[in-house]
């Protein structure tokens, strides 16, 4: 079987253990398969990026024991092919240029919510004369785009989930173009993985909303939809989401303590959080 997966971090601050359980989910499943483990820097935001969190993940996943396959791709070289495919939505008719500041958004009384904070409530989607010199993002109009779609019914299968019915409404018109950056998180990482051929996408459940939204874009733009295994996420001993108040460390503050990585790692892989690692704070 020809696998490929990836793991694919943003340099916005350093890795927890949350990062690192997922990397080795994406790891072990490439090389229990005789398959391929990529590695892509998501670095476009560029108010939040820094290049010293990138050096500082690259040496977390030597630590672990996590070796990748190729080269490092990096989001910021990738813009040429965003613009492409934003350009080719647009001339679908299916993007829009919202002028909307988070406030704008957020006092909107009707303004529902979806998996990822408010919906957008569509103020910009009918606007006669955009005025293109202010600032703007562009949203996919979400009705449009799925009539677009070609399909009466979208689905992606996951092999903890099943087969899910893809309903990217719940999180209305999305955003594929930033204000402060040339693509986002939905467009760039749905094209991304394509480009770089990857079978099965094995992140955490904290994405699973977000592939609805992946699934419609894969429709648009003639793309291949991969395999998903969206894993558990690391809890800490309160069995809540593991976070900052159970005193976890980071990855780098373990490792600049002297820290064993790959027993770290091991010890992720039964399940387990090393002994004293979260019970101080939990
Ligand atoms: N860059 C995303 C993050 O750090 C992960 C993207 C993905 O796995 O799809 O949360």
């Amino acid at each position: 079987m020809n696998v490929s997966t990836r793991f694919a971090p943003s340099p916005t601050g350093r890795l927890h253990p949350g990062h690192a359980f997922s990397a080795i989910m994406a790891h072990d499943f490439a090389r229990e398969r005789d398959g391929r483990f990529l590695l892509r820097i998501e670095d476009i935001d560029g108010t939040r990026s820094r290049p010293e969190h990138v050096e500082t993940i690259l040496r977390d996943l030597e630590w672990l024991g996590l070796g990748w396959d190729g080269e490092v791709v990096f989001q910021s070289q990738r813009l040429a092919s965003y613009q492409a495919a934003l350009d080719r939505l647009r001339g679908m008719g299916l993007l829009y240029p919202c002028f909307c500041t988070r406030a704008d958004i957020a006092a909107s009384l009707t303004a529902p919510h979806g998996p990822e904070g408010a919906i957008y409530p569509g103020t910009c989607r009918n606007l006669d004369a955009p005025d293109l010199s202010k600032p703007h993002c562009w949203r996919l109009d979400m009705a449009k785009a799925l009539a677009a779609s070609g399909s009466e019914s979208l689905s992606f299968h996951d092999s903890r989930h099943g087969l899910i019915h893809a309903d990217p409404t719940q999180h209305g018109d999305v955003v594929l173009a930033r204000k402060d950056a040339p693509a986002s998180y939905h467009l760039a990482v749905t094209l991304d993985d394509a480009a770089q051929g990857i079978t099965d996408i094995v992140r955490g459940d904290d994405l699973l909303a977000a592939t609805h939204v992946h699934r419609l874009l894969q429709a648009l733009l003639g793309l291949p939809t991969p395999r998903y295994h969206h894993h558990a996420l690391l809890l800490g001993p309160d069995g809540e989401r593991l976070a900052k108040r159970h005193g976890a460390p980071t990855l780098a503050a373990l490792r600049e303590s002297g820290a064993d990585g790959r027993a770290f790692a091991e010890a992720l892989r039964r399940g387990e959080l090393p002994v004293g690692f979260a019970a101080a704070k939990a």
